[in-house]
Parts: C-alpha cells; structure tokens; sequence
C-alpha cells in the first residue's frame, strides 16, 4: 500500500478530469488522475463523435479519449488505475483510499466521476447500442436526419429528446410504460403540440430487434398483455442518468437528482478547494465540450485555491 501526494488529486479520467489534468499540469501542480472503471469516461462506450470540435470530419470516441490522457501525460499528469472507495474531505489534504488500499491525498480534490446514462436492461438493448439504440439524442440525433426514431422514457428528459429529435426527423414516437407523463406540464403542452410527435402510451419495451443494426421494438401492452413491433430506425433510451456521487452523500450538498451542487457558474463546492466538474455536477447539458470546459475551470480555480494558500503561508 502506497501513499501519492499532490497538489490536485483528480478522480475520474473522462473529459473532465483529463482537461482539469492538462491545465493543472501545466500550472505545475503535477496533478494525479485516478481513473477508475472506466478510464477515458463514457465515450470510451459510443462511437461516432461529429460535435467535439477542432475535427472536421467524424472522430471515435475511444480514440478522443486515448489522445485527450496522451495530451494530460505528456504536460506532465501521473495517471494512476485505482477505484477510490471512501474520501474524507476535512483537508487540506483531503484523502481518498483506493480499493487496494492506496492513500491519496491532494492539497486540492477535482471530483470528475461522471454520470451514467440508466439503461432499460432489455434484451438487444446493449447489442444495438452504437447501431441504433443511443441514450443521447443532442450525441446521435444528427446520424438518424429523415429517419424513424423512438424515445423510451415519460420524464423531462425524454420529452426534451423526443423535441430535439424533431430537428433531425420528422416521425418520432414517444413510448412510456404509463398514460401519463411524468415531465412537466409546459413540455408536455409542446409535445401534444407537435406535428411530428406520437405517443404510444402503456407500452414496455420487451426486446430491441435488428440484424447488423436496429429495425424495431417489441412492445408489451401493460394493460392487455398484447405484444407488437413498433419499426424503428433509432431507439433513445431516456429514463434518467445516474451521477456517480455515492463517495460523496453526507459530505457535500447533492440535489434531489443525486448532482454534486456547486456554486452557480463555478465549479466550486461548499468546501474550498474541493471542486466538481462535468457530468456529476450537471444535469442538464451532460456533453464532452461541457465536461471539458468545466475540468478547465476546476483546474483554474484549484491553482487560485494553492497559490492563495501558499501567499498566505509566507506572511
Ligand atoms: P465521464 O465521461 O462519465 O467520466 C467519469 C470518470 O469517472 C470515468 O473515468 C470513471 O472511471 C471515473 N470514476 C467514477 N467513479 C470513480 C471512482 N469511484 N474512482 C475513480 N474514478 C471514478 N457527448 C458529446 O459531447 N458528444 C457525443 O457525441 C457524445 N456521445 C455520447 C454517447 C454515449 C453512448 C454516451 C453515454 C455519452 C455521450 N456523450 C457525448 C456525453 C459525454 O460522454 C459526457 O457528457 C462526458 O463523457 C462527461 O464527462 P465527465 O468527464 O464528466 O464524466
Ligand atoms: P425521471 O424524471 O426520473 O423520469 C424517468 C422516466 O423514465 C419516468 O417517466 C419513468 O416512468 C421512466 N422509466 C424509468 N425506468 C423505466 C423503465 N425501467 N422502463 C420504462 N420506463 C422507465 O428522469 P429524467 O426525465 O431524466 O429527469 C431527472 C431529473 O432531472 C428530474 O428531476 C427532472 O425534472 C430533471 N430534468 C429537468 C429538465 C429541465 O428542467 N428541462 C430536463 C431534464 C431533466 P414512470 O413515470 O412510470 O416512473
């Protein structure tokens, strides 16, 4: 078991913590990234990636996210595979341990961990993910332009998909498991509205069907029991994103969603020098350049934190 010090420990390795990574670094905190499950963030599991900009034509996400930690290493960031399990935040230092036992310990914590996309779990579901099934209409929408695509989901979040979707195809098909909508009423007013928009109401979806990539859902009646295929050409999953913020219940502020709360256009939380970027504190733009803009600021704000700390320290 080993002890690693720096000046900005840094959890999580998707855009986020790689971007807070390259400022930090070249800031000289020599930054630690410990990049958990999954290193590189939730574009490592997608393919297509046409909205990052400074690439002209379509990048893989994977390849994204090899180059963005390439880029964080090369100023100089030590990128370390561990999964931390518990933190204390009563710093500085703040620590955090990792599953072997690993200390960490940072004069500055930038908590990067994300959020997941929740899944439905149904079969075909994982199988056409990438060919078809996305849980990401602003992501994938573009790639389904005079295509038919369904959303599955009756909160905010699928009503928002399945308008957005109508600036790319004109037959969208919202599926819920109920006869009414969770989301609020003045989203549910436009989508009533909409010319191009459908509902099927009572439908659980059973399976994704397809060969090489999606053709359809198999849906089941929760009233009548009565199975039927709904044809599709894409499938957005959109029931609800999980933040990966079990480490930090009781030990910062979250909203009811579960988000890391930060001060408002910042991403400093209540505690100074423990900063939350990307995905974990923002429920609503969920977006690699986000993310990325976000780890920016932490980094920034986390070597204001030091600087001030060690002026301060001199008298
Ligand atoms: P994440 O990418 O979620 O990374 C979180 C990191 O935290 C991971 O490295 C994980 O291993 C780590 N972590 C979590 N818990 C721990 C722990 N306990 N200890 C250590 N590390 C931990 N956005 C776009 O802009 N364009 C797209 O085309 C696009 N396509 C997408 C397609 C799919 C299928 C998905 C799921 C998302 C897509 N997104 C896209 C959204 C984008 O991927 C996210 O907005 C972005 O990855 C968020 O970055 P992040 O760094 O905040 O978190
Ligand atoms: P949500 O409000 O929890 O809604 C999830 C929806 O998915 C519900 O309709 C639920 O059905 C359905 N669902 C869940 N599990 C399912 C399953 N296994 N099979 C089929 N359907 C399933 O999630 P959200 O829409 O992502 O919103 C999360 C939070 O973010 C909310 O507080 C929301 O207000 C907020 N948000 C706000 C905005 C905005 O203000 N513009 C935008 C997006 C999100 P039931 O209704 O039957 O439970």
């Amino acid at each position: 078991m080993a002890t690693h010090t720096t000046k900005m420990l840094i959890i999580g390795s998707g855009p986020a913590g790689l971007s807070a990574a390259i400022y930090g670094a070249r800031a000289g905190m020599q930054p630690i990234v410990v990049q958990g499950l999954q290193p590189g963030g939730q574009l490592t599991i997608t393919t297509d990636v046409e909205n990052y900009p400074g690439f002209r034509d379509v990048i893989q996400g994977p390849w994204l996210m090899q180059e963005m930690q390439a880029q964080a290493e090369h100023v100089g960031t030590r990128m370390l595979w561990d999964t931390i399990v518990s933190v204390d935040l009563s710093g500085p230092p703040f620590r955090a341990i990792g599953d072997g036992g690993d200390i960490y310990e940072g004069d500055t914590l930038v908590i990067a961990t994300g959020a997941q996309a929740k899944w439905l779990g149904a079969p075909g579901e994982q199988e056409f993910s990438g060919k078809g099934v996305s849980a990401c209409a602003t992501c994938d929408g573009f790639f389904y332009r005079g295509k038919k695509v369904l959303v599955i989901g009756g909160g905010n979040t699928a009503v928002e998909e399945a308008l957005y979707l109508t600036n790319h195809s004109q037959d969208v098909t919202l599926i819920h498991r109920r006869d009414s909508l969770r989301a609020e009423k003045i989203l549910q007013d436009r989508l009533f509205a909409h010319p191009n928009i459908k509902v099927l109401w009572n439908k659980a979806v059973e399976r994704f069907v397809g060969e090489s990539g999606l053709t359809g859902v198999e849906l089941k009646d929760t009233v009548t029991g009565e199975t039927m295929v709904e044809p599709a050409d894409g499938a957005f999953v959109a029931i609800g994103h999980a933040p990966a913020t079990e480490l930090f219940k009781d030990k910062l502020e979250l909203d009811s969603s579960g988000y890391i709360i930060v001060e408002p256009g910042t991403p400093k939380t209540a505690i100074p020098g423990v900063f939350a970027c990307g995905d974990v504190m923002d429920h609503t733009y969920r977006q690699a350049v986000t993310a990325a803009g976000t780890g920016c600021m932490a980094a920034l704000d986390a070597e204001r934190f030091v600087a001030a700390r060690e002026f301060a320290a001199r008298g």
